[in-house]
């Protein structure tokens, strides 16, 4: 089978660099295709911890005016995912995150990114010097969107491209005074293309120059056209409403797998839950705790919507549940959660920290995972959950409310429970939502039944690989 090809364009990618559930998407997405008649290459950033693992790769394309400096692409596999860093040290090589360091945004992010698109798009006209050239180019969120654009504005093409949105909070913001400087034609600054409340948005220019717009759940697809959620941007999701798509997120069966945990356990065999339960409340120094043990993996962000813990826990508490929770991000929330911990000493354990090995002893000992999120696009905790029979307690947005089928009487009584989704995000319906969760973990046969039902849930790639693939070939140009 001769394979179709894809560059997929991001500034993350598991194993390499990751700040959120982008990077485990743009990780995921090259096996998941190859199996659907797709080679995708990723295109990313050399940041400096990624600069010693390409050293010897061999360079495979190179520009010389690349906003100050040299840019050099160079080819490598990683993980099996083949992988093409964009060395450009005047851009990428400093200290600090991704986007920031010590908080601060890079003041040349606009110009950083534009780098990447800008290769991005040039990779897609002219190919890498073995010859490879993509038929389709995948943009993922505003660190990408530029590259649809370079490619529309630069005359008749044969690659389309789509654009990824996995958080529509982050739009690439640039003063309109940059548009020569990020090489964007002027005739196009205006509402229906570039302009954006006086300014620029790599997120809107991706947006309007895509041949195809999608996003990570169905229910955030529609959510978008909405002011609440399309934060400035929906009229532009409305206006293509007919070429938005929502395609819901995949996890990695191979790494998140009740099997590979420190007690091995499955649907028919969960007794090995029981001894990872066990292990965790150790861990975090709980004593008994009868109820239901709720686990948060989570950034604290206002978007999570983890302010509303203070206000039901106490109650949850009472009515015999624990919280251990890990997490972190801003300063007022990470204070708040140790507050917690503080007033309910062996019942409620939270570690301030990012920690993958963690947060798996967390799913595989959790009776529940809460996620009380405002808005989620995919949301990729819920589905760990259901993998891991951690029955998941989700506010009814995006793919949360995509992936949950929630325990209302009907579905109980139909058998096809998977947890509990509440609406709206308050800590009255929260409260409700625990209130459900320890009188359905009071009852061992309910309960082992909707644990069931989640751990059977399909929640890999494969069918999100089939329609990123049937996407694919729906725009593909002669
Ligand atoms: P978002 O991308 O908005 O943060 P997602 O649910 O899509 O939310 O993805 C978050 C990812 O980051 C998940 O894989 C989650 O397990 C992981 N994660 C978040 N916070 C932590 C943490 N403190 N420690 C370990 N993993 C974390």
């Amino acid at each position: 089978m001769t394979m179709k090809r894809v560059l997929s364009v991001a500034s993350e990618c598991v194993p390499l660099v990751k700040t959120g559930g982008l990077a485990d998407v743009v990780g995921a997405l090259p096996g998941a295709l190859a199996g659907q008649g797709w080679e995708m290459r990723v295109v990313l950033p050399a940041y400096r911890a990624l600069r010693p693992l390409c050293a010897d790769w061999p360079e495979v394309f190179a520009r010389d005016d690349l906003f100050g400096g040299r840019g050099v692409v160079k080819a490598g596999e990683v993980d099996g995912i083949a992988v093409l860093l964009l060395d450009a040290p005047h851009l990428y090589d400093r200290e600090g995150g991704p986007y920031n360091s010590g908080g601060a945004d890079w003041p040349d992010n606009p110009q950083r990114f534009a780098a990447l698109s800008w290769v991005a798009a040039e990779i897609a006209r002219h190919g890498l010097v073995d010859g490879w050239r993509p038929q389709v180019l995948h943009a993922h969120d505003w660190q990408a969107g530029f590259a649809p654009a370079y490619l529309a504005f630069g005359g008749p093409r044969d690659v389309a491209t789509v654009i990824t949105i996995h958080n529509i909070a982050f739009q690439g913001w640039a003063e309109a005074s940059m548009l020569s400087t990020l090489r964007l034609p002027a005739h196009e600054f205006h509402a229906a293309s570039l302009e954006y409340y006086g300014g620029l948005s790599s997120l809107k220019a991706g947006m309007v120059t895509a041949d195809r717009i999608t996003t990570v759940s169905p229910r955030y697809a529609e959510e978008l056209m909405r002011p609440e959620f399309g934060m400035g941007l929906q009229g532009i999701v409305a206006a293509r409403a007919a070429e938005v798509q929502g395609i819901l997120n995949g996890v990695d069966e191979s790494v998140w797998s009740p099997e590979a945990e420190a007690v091995p356990y499955t649907a028919t065999r969960i007794r090995g839950k029981a001894a990872n339960r066990a292990a965790l409340c150790t861990e975090f120094g709980l004593e008994e705790v009868p109820g239901p043990l709720a686990i948060v993996v989570s950034r604290l962000t206002d978007q999570k919507g983890m302010d509303l813990l203070p206000e039901v826990l106490p109650e949850f508490i009472g009515a015999g549940g624990g919280l251990v929770m890990l997490g972190s991000g801003d300063p007022a929330l990470e204070a708040a959660m140790l507050d917690l911990a503080a007033r309910f000493p062996g019942r409620v354990g939270v570690r301030i920290g990012y920690d993958e090995a963690l947060s798996h002893r967390m799913f595989a000992g959790g009776d529940a995972v809460l996620v009380p999120s405002r808005f989620e696009p995919c949301g990729l905790t819920q589905m760990y959950g259901l993998r891991y029979g951690t029955i998941p307690v989700v506010a009814a947005v995006g793919g949360l409310a995509d992936t949950v089928i929630t325990a209302n009487p009907a579905a109980l009584a139909a058998g096809t429970a998977t947890g509990i989704i509440f609406h709206p995000t308050d800590a009255t319906a929260f409260a409700g939502a625990l209130r459900q969760l320890a009188a359905l973990h009071a009852d061992a046969k309910l309960w082992a039944q909707i644990r069931r039902r989640a751990m059977a849930q399909p929640v890999g790639w494969a069918a999100s690989a089939a329609a990123y693939a049937r996407l694919y070939d729906g725009i593909l140009r002669p």
